[in-house]
């Protein structure tokens, strides 16, 4: 079995992580070390699954090594080899998060009688139980409750409440919040003996505001911790001998405050709970990002005293706390714990990938139909477009590749912002385009024809897995922004002809278009920040006539830019995106919000507003290069003036605008 011949590879991986602190190691099977009146409890986490069974990136179509449960199932199953009690467990974010689980729930529905793809896999590997994560919601209740229900095993959340009662354990939650698991272990000596294992869930209660549409008037969502106090004594007194937390929320601040998304470290100073298994941040614990981590004991793996557990995203690592225990009279204690993260594959120092472990034939097989289906679903039409979606003129003017991007951002953060303090403040958008030839070469554009538009085509407009931020500036930061990106292009002298236009040390990606206000650059002037962003020329402008609602945009006015992570969040180092101008952080990705919005509208027409453009030099041109079927779309670029120059290098084509 594959199992066996990858199982001493992916222990040589996992030891030469452990080097860089980011695991922690086990070089015998703890069974091994367990004596009578003792018994070794393996628990074992996925997390924020996403629909990732197969390992393929549909958006891409095509076949990746660093995703998917049929891979992370090779470590269960040679962890089930190893010792003989072990428990299954799944911490939230199964049902939404790529291709497939868009073709379920926007295509193909559930029907009576059909199992969830990715509950078919989970039910394939035996799962113990699984809590719900924030994404369960994306759907809908109506959709989440049909695709619970072919689920072999509990899936519980305790702070998700139907009818609430005066205190927590007085509600009538959406699901079970526990379950109790009776299980049997066997102890050093090979004697059995029973064994109660409490596990409670929970998600963060900003489910409320992330889908509202879908929950406000259904349901509430109680705070975690105080969720956690409630509940966990009821659990002891049922009879658990120990209790684990599926935690479906990252690890934080180490103080609580109410309603907080991210309360793992808060969480584990719950008297009663015994292990906390995390997710939510996509992250990986113990990890070197935790090393400073107050609360949290990096090196133990530990959050206040309890061992814990963070195992990535779409099935990347398997987690692993193993619990020594001891017969206490008729109950359990944790003598000891370790933990360990397992990955399913290596990032080289090429940045190639190693695959450490081989599908599960049998994983693969459950969802076998569902991967077909959805591979038809992502290469056919979800919507039309009535302009063509190309970026061979993004850099040098207002363009439609963009334009969908920056309406789908703007469309989605004024539905999340709706009912917040910030619901009446004017929402730009900000976008940039990705694929603009550079170093990508002559071919490395988008160009989607009028017509039907597929998943595919999607990702080729948005190319990186970023999650949708907003942010609240002043004019002057807008202002600034747009300096900042205005950094794409060298200084230009008026009246000569035919000067080079583009720096080729400046990105594509950092060449921000803000939609929602117009202006001119003004290429005659330095630029005002270097192509790192670092201040330049301070006192410079390139950026002139900025105007929102036809009116001049004055240094305090007020705005929301939708963005990415990557840019709310300090990347590129924009004017106001320093990470201090956060006002949302979504759960979803910049890619699912613009299937969601080609989907939702039909026929999308983002054509080109032309809201940017360059300031007049007469007697002025310049050339730049661009991917050659670019010339059949050079007379119809609004706002500017393109002609053929001729063949630029390595393949390019130059053309020449008139300023
Ligand atoms: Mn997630
Ligand atoms: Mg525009």
């Amino acid at each position: 079995m594959s199992n066996q011949s990858f199982g001493p590879m992916s222990r040589r991986s996992f030891l030469a992580t452990s080097a860089a602190g980011a695991t922690l190691t086990m070089l015998h099977p703890f069974s091994a070390h367990a004596s009578e009146g003792q018994a070794h409890l393996r628990i074992m986490e996925t997390t924020d699954l996403h629909v990732h069974v197969f390992p393929y990136d549909y958006y891409s179509d095509r076949p990746v090594d660093t995703v998917g449960l049929a891979r992370t199932a090779a470590h269960i199953g040679d962890i089930r080899a190893e010792a003989t009690n072990s428990v299954l467990l799944d911490n939230g974010d199964f049902l939404q998060g790529n291709p497939m689980g868009d073709y379920i729930a926007y295509e193909r529905g559930m029907r009576e009688g059909d199992t969830h793809p990715i509950i078919a896999a989970m039910n394939t590997l035996g799962f113990d139980a699984s809590t719900l994560g924030n994404h369960e919601f994306n759907y809908g209740l109506d959709f989440l409750m049909k695709s619970l229900a072919g689920a072999g095993f509990p899936i519980i959340s305790a702070n998700v409440v139907k009818e609430a009662g005066g205190t927590p354990t007085g509600d009538t939650t959406l699901v079970r919040p526990y379950v109790i698991l009776d299980r049997t272990v066997t102890d050093g000596a090979g004697a059995e003996h029973p064994i109660r294992i409490g596990i409670i869930g929970f998600v963060p209660p900003q489910i409320m505001q992330w889908d509202a549409r879908h929950l406000v008037g259904n349901v509430t969502a109680r705070d975690i911790v105080e969720t956690a106090r409630a509940w966990v004594p009821q659990i002891k007194e049922e009879g658990a001998d120990i209790i684990i937390a599926l935690s479906h929320s990252g690890i934080g601040a180490a103080d609580h405050t109410e309603g907080m998304e991210n309360a793992s470290i808060p969480l584990g100073t719950v008297d009663g709970l015994d292990a906390v298994l995390t997710g939510h941040s996509h992250l990986v614990f113990p990890g070197p990002a935790y090393a400073e981590t107050p609360g949290v004991d990096n090196d133990n793996a530990t959050i206040h005293g309890k061992p814990a557990v963070m195992a990535g995203f779409w099935g990347s690592h398997l987690g692993l706390i193993d619990l020594m225990l001891e017969r206490d009279g008729n109950a359990w204690r944790v003598l000891t714990h370790s933990v360990e993260t397992r990955p399913i594959s290596r990032r080289n120092e090429d940045r190639s990938i190693t695959a450490l472990v081989e599908s599960d034939p049998e994983v693969l097989a459950s969802v076998q139909t569902d991967h077909d289906e959805t591979l038809a679903y992502i290469r056919r039409a979800v919507g039309k477009t009535a302009a063509p979606l190309h970026s061979y003129f993004a850099l040098v003017a207002d363009d439609p590749s963009v334009q969908i991007v920056s309406q789908a951002q703007k469309w989605y953060v004024a539905q999340m912002l709706e009912g917040t303090e910030y619901a009446g403040l004017p929402i730009l958008s900000a976008a940039a385009p990705f694929k603009a030839g550079g170093r990508g070469g002559p071919e490395y554009f988008t160009d989607v024809p009028v017509g039907d538009v597929a998943i595919k085509n999607v990702a080729d407009l948005y190319l990186y897995p970023n999650t949708v931020r907003a942010v609240k500036v002043t004019g002057a930061e807008v202002r600034d922004w747009l300096e900042r990106s205005a950094g794409m292009f060298n200084q230009i002298e008026p009246g000569k002809a035919d000067q080079v236009l583009l720096n080729p040390d400046f990105p594509s990606y950092n060449f921000d278009v803000i939609d929602g206000v117009t202006y001119q650059i003004d290429l005659s002037q330095p630029s005002k920040f270097t192509s790192k962003g670092e201040a330049l020329n301070p006192d410079a402008n390139r950026i002139v006539n900025l105007m929102y609602d036809g009116q001049p945009v004055t240094d305090d006015m007020e705005f929301v830019i939708a963005t990415n992570n990557y840019r709310a969040s300090g990347g590129g180092s924009f004017p106001g995106a320093k990470g201090d101008t956060i006002i949302l952080e979504a759960p979803d990705t910049n890619r699912d919000v613009i299937v969601r919005y080609i989907v939702e509208q039909g026929t999308i027409d983002p054509k080109a507003d032309a809201n940017w453009s360059f300031a007049p030099l007469p007697g002025t041109s310049v050339l730049f290069d661009t991917g050659p079927a670019a010339t059949a779309y050079a007379d119809s670029v609004p706002g500017v003036t393109i002609e053929p120059a001729g063949d630029g290098p390595d393949g390019f084509a130059r053309f020449r605008i008139g300023l």
